[in-house]
């Protein structure tokens, strides 16, 4: 499972943070997770459970922001929202499309817990 490496990449990345800010504890992980990025986010979540216990994010809880598929058209410069299977512009239907978000998994935050 795809989801299981890239689930332990991310509590390694969230171990390190704890550990540069002297954390005990995590209590949120935030993840941004593009649609067109291939990770299913229930087995993202699943994986998360499984390999967090005996880490920092033991008792830390998984967030994932969903981002849509954004397209820039070369054609004619419209910005739009498409399905991730249809990477078309919608005004003027031009194949000629880059894309601006979507295929991102990213850690964008970590709430940590610092005894005073
Ligand atoms: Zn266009």
């Amino acid at each position: 499972m795809h989801e299981l490496s890239l689930c332990d990449d991310l509590i390694r990345q969230v171990q390190l943070l704890a550990d540069q800010h002297h954390a005990q504890n995590i209590a949120r992980v935030t993840v941004s997770l593009g649609t067109l990025s291939g990770v299913e986010p229930v087995l993202l979540v699943q994986a998360f459970e499984i390999l967090k216990a005996g880490t920092a994010a033991s008792n830390a809880r998984l967030i994932i922001n969903t981002v849509p598929v954004r397209i820039r058209c070369d054609h004619c410069g419209r910005e739009a929202d498409v399905d991730p299977n249809r990477l078309i512009c919608p005004a003027c239907k031009s194949l000629d499309t880059q894309l601006l978000s979507g295929s991102e998994f990213i850690l964008s935050q970590v709430e940590l817990f610092v005894a005073s």
